[in-house]
C-alpha cells in the first residue's frame, strides 16, 4: 500500500481505497493516475515543437540562423561607420558655416547694443534697420536704425554708425567687446563723409 494526494481535495489517502475518505471521491488511485497521464502527454507536446524537428533540418536551420545573424552584425557595423564618416566630413563643414554665422551674429547683436548704450532710453529702444557696410578682418562696420525715446519720452529715429571687433575665446564663443565705436550720423545716412570721418576716429583699416 503506498500514500497518494487525493486529486480532488489534496489530502494524503491509501491508494487502495475505493473513496477517499476525506471528500468521497471515487476510485482516486484511477483519477490520479489519469489526471498525471494527461499533464505528461500536454509537456510532450511542448516539448515536441523543437524535439519534432527532424536532425537533418536543424543543421541547415542553426547554420542559417548563424549566417543570418553575422549578415545582419556586418550590416549594421558597416551601416555605423558609412553614417558616422558622411556625418563627420558633413558637421566639419557644417561647423565651420556655423563658426561664421555666429560670428556675424555676434557682430550684428553687438552693434545694436552698441547703439543701445548711447541711447537716453535703452529700455525703450527697437531696432528698425541694420546693414553690414563692410568688414576688415575681425571687424565689422554697422549702419543701425533705431527707434527710442529722447529725454522728453517722444519716439524718435536715429542713424549710427558702429564698427566692432569680433574675437573667439573658444572655436564657439564670440564676444565683440574690442575697439568699439558709435557715431549718430545724419537722419538718412551716413554720408560718404561721415563714414570717412568715422573710420579715421576708429582706426579702421
Ligand atoms: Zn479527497
Amino acid at each position: 500500500m503506498a500514500l497518494i494526494t487525493c486529486p480532488e481535495c489534496g489530502a494524503r489517502i491509501s491508494d487502495q481505497a475505493e473513496n477517499c475518505p476525506h471528500c468521497g471521491l471515487p476510485r482516486p488511485a484511477e483519477r490520479l493516475a489519469i489526471i498525471n497521464a494527461e499533464r505528461e502527454k500536454r509537456q510532450a507536446t511542448a516539448g515536441d515543437l523543437l524535439s519534432g524537428i527532424p536532425m537533418w533540418a536543424k543543421i541547415p536551420a542553426a547554420l542559417a540562423a548563424v549566417v543570418a545573424s553575422i549578415v545582419i552584425i556586418v550590416g549594421v557595423v558597416m551601416g555605423y561607420y558609412a553614417c558616422r564618416d558622411t556625418r563627420s566630413s558633413r558637421s566639419y563643414a557644417e561647423s565651420y558655416e556655423e563658426a561664421e554665422d555666429s560670428k556675424k551674429l555676434t557682430a550684428k547683436l553687438g552693434a545694436f547694443e552698441v547703439v543701445k548704450k548711447n541711447l537716453k532710453s535703452p529700455s525703450s529702444s527697437r531696432l528698425v534697420d541694420q546693414d553690414l557696410l563692410e568688414t576688415s578682418g575681425d571687424s565689422y562696420l554697422y549702419r543701425v536704425e533705431v527707434d527710442s525715446q529722447n529725454s522728453f519720452g517722444a519716439q524718435v529715429r536715429s542713424t549710427w554708425l558702429v564698427c566692432l571687433s569680433v574675437k573667439s575665446d573658444s572655436p564657439d564663443r564670440y564676444h565683440w567687446n574690442d575697439q568699439v565705436g558709435a557715431l549718430e550720423v545724419s537722419r538718412n545716412g551716413p554720408t560718404p563723409e561721415e563714414i570717412k570721418t568715422f573710420k579715421e576716429l576708429n582706426g579702421w583699416k
